[in-house]
């Protein structure tokens, strides 16, 4: 089979009600580019019909529909990342299964790297998603920017496009908790970025509770950034050099005036803040230890059911596929 131009990824979690429209628009939009393209889907681990409607889809176009089947829920970050392994475009375009992200701007994306961009990432005009995630992408996007060296309007967007070489950059190094759209911009030459529409959710709930969203943006910070810990240890050297000079002027103050009994509760107020800034340090350590302790353990990231490949055969539910999909295993 020849190699396609385009591999267009999309990472699937629950999401039968939007497949069959998701197929529609991007089959229009692809076969309008007129240049060969496949399609890789990874079935994150869904418990509707997900699953069913994707091999329906690879066996009405076995040629240029790929499907990985996970056998549990590993996140989309993972199941973007197993399909990367798979992709054998020069040109990879990521893409949400919700149709929140409207594939007729593939095009759009694809000029860009035509135009010489090696990553394309869009930031979306008019986001539709609530209130609450809009402000806190806000705040996560300036923190982001003042700690990290990445430098992007809207790290959450993920219609973005990649040059073939970013994505063997990013396969290679095989980590475990990652955010896809900034390790790319960090193997990035020349990076741009696009406005994109965004649509409402064509049907069901978004899959990130507010406790994945908080470890999702861990693993952003944690990831690119010790900024956190950094700034902890100089918190550490100001309280200390401020607590010295007090304890100095309490001494002295107690030879010149007397023993000092006021202040019980100012005292207490000091020492619940400075408690409270001392554990959140032993979390933000811990974050970071955490992390090193799942990426030293060298744990397969994800594993892969079965794999049905573009182009052949379905593949059965052992040995190749997915001995294949088990990654950083020894
Ligand atoms: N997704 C996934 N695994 C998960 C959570 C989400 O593959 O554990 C997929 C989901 O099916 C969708 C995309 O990732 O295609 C984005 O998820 P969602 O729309 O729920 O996120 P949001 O748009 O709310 O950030
Ligand atoms: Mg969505």
């Amino acid at each position: 089979m020849a190699r396609p131009y385009l591999s267009v990824v999309v990472p699937v979690y629950n999401e039968e009600a939007n497949l069959g429209a998701l197929f529609e628009r991007l089959i229009l939009v692809l076969d309008a580019i007129g240049k060969p393209y496949e399609m890789i889907f990874t079935n994150d681990g869904s418990r509707d019909r997900s699953a069913l409607l994707l091999e329906q889809f690879h066996n009405r176009y076995p040629d240029r529909v790929c499907v990985i089947d996970f056998n549990g829920n590993f996140g989309q970050h993972m199941a973007i990342m197993a399909a990367f392994e798979q992709v054998r475009g020069d040109v990879v375009v990521t893409l949400d299964a919700d149709l929140q992200n409207p594939p007729e701007e593939i095009p759009k994306l694809l000029a860009g790297i035509e135009a010489g961009y090696d990553l394309v990432g869009g930031y979306r005009k008019d986001r539709r998603d609530t209130l609450f995630r809009r402000y806190a992408s806000k705040l996560i996007n300036s923190l982001r920017a003042s700690i990290t060296h990445i430098r992007m309007r809207d790290q959450g967007c993920m219609l973005r496009a990649y040059r073939r070489e970013i994505i063997d950059n990013i396969n290679a190094s095989n980590e475990t908790s990652t955010f896809i759209p900034a390790l790319a911009y960090s193997f990035s030459a020349n990076p741009t970025e696009i406005e994109v529409e965004h649509h409402a959710r064509a049907a069901g709930k978004s899959k990130y509770r507010l406790y994945d969203l908080i470890r999702l943006n861990f693993d952003l910070m944690t990831g690119f950034s010790v900024v956190p810990l950094q700034m902890f240890t100089m918190f550490g050297i100001v309280v200390s050099i401020m607590s010295t000079l007090f304890v100095v002027y309490l001494f002295i103050r107690r030879i010149v005036i007397g023993p000092e009994v006021q202040g019980v509760f100012t005292l207490f107020a000091i020492l619940y803040f400075l408690v409270g800034v001392l554990i959140m340090g032993l979390g933000i350590i811990g974050e970071y230890v955490g992390r090193i302790y799942q990426e030293v353990r060298r744990r397969p990231r994800f594993v892969i059911r079965r794999t049905l490949l573009a182009g052949t055969a379905p593949t059965g539910i052992s040995g190749q596929a997915s001995s294949r999909g088990i990654h950083g295993g020894d």
